[in-house]
């Protein structure tokens, strides 16, 4: 059995969970393996009809008041008690923040090893193996297991969805004991003006040591309330400069994006910003150097001042988006 950990925030299931059950249905159709999915909260809605149109079978929802809000300690004390009742052969997450901090976490409860970030799930005879990146980004890796139960987390924005299709499944709630937790959330403090995450936008404007400002952000802000479902990223110099706050990062130390279009501005395309975009699926790039790095990458490159091409794109785009 596949078991799928599903994230919800703010109510909602995040598309990267829904990807990671997609793929899981395309390993099922494989190995013949039923999908199982797992939510994790406290008095949660029922996510178990939509999870059902991506191929789960099966959903749990696991809850305890303690579960409401994430901590480390408690979910992967509610995944780990889940797994030892239903012995999943694989376990995927999505590789969001969460992901991330829980993955290891249930890896090394049941003394298992874990593959992170994979961007390929590959069935060769039966047998499972991933592809990951590694020295950021500069090779693959492709891995196997030894130990069962396999446990991966999968970079958002990388694996299609399936086509949605009306399913039927069960729904089994539990209510755990959970004991032991160190960690409490005791406020959520929200950025002021949220804005869309790096890693969930289908378009990632970012700016680099170019912008040359704070204030000349607002310029890519300008063509973020263009393009729908746009983010503003960032590369670290720009963070280090205070520019723009960490959250923005794209980059080995900052967020990996794999969105279908990515344009950076004033970025030279260091390897560790590469390490965390050069996955998207349509690169452009604007710089005023014709050597930059980031050029290699670029699918289209404009060797130009970026402080001209923006009004002239913003233009454009106003333009295509009126019509
Ligand atoms: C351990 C480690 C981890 C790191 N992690 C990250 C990370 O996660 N993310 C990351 O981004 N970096 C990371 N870095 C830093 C990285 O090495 C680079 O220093 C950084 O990415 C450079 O940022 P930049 O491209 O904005 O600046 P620069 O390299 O200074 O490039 C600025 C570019 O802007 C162009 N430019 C300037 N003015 C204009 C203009 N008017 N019009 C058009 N183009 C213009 C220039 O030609 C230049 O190419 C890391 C470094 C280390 C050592």
């Amino acid at each position: 059995m596949i078991l799928v950990y599903i994230e919800i925030r703010e109510g909602k299931i995040k598309k990267s969970s829904l990807e990671t059950l997609s793929e899981a249905k395309r390993v099922s159709e494989k190995l013949k393996y039923p999908i199982n999915a797992v939510v994790i909260g406290y008095n949660l809605d029922d996510f178990s009809s939509e999870l059902f149109k991506y191929g789960a079978e099966k959903v749990y929802l696991l809850e305890n008041s303690l579960l409401k809000d994430y901590s480390s300690d408690s979910y992967s004390s509610a995944i780990v008690q889940l797994v030892k009742e239903i012995n999943p052969e694989i376990i995927l997450f999505p590789a969001t923040s969460m992901g991330k901090d829980l993955a290891p976490r249930v890896a090394a409860e049941l003394n298992v090893s874990l593959a992170s970030d994979c961007t390929q799930i590959i069935i060769d005879n039966n047998s499972f193996k991933v592809v990951r990146p590694v020295y950021a980004g500069k090779a693959f890796a492709k891995m196997s297991f030894k130990i069962k139960p396999i446990i991966a987390t999968l970079r958002p924005n990388i694996f299609p969805l399936v086509e949605p299709q009306e399913n039927k499944g069960e729904v089994i709630k539990k209510e755990l004991s959970i004991s032991g937790v160190k960690a409490k959330v005791r406020k959520i403090v929200r950025e002021e003006g949220a804005e869309l995450d790096v890693t969930e936008a289908e378009i990632v404007i970012s700016g680099g040591r170019g912008m040359q400002s704070a204030e000349n952000f607002k310029l890519l802000r300008e063509l973020a309330s263009i393009l729908p479902n746009s983010a503003i990223g960032a590369s670290r110099s720009a963070v280090d400069a205070g520019w723009i706050g960490h959250q923005h990062q794209v980059g080995q130390t900052g967020k990996t994006v794999s969105p279908n279009l990515y344009m950076a501005f004033g970025i030279s395309g260091a390897i560790q910003h590469l390490a965390g975009m050069s996955s998207s699926k349509c690169i452009v790039a604007v710089n005023k150097d014709p050597d930059a790095p980031i050029f290699k990458v670029a699918t289209y490159g404009i060797v130009d001042d970026l402080f001209k091409i923006i009004p002239a794109l913003k233009e454009e785009l106003k333009k295509l988006y009126s019509e």
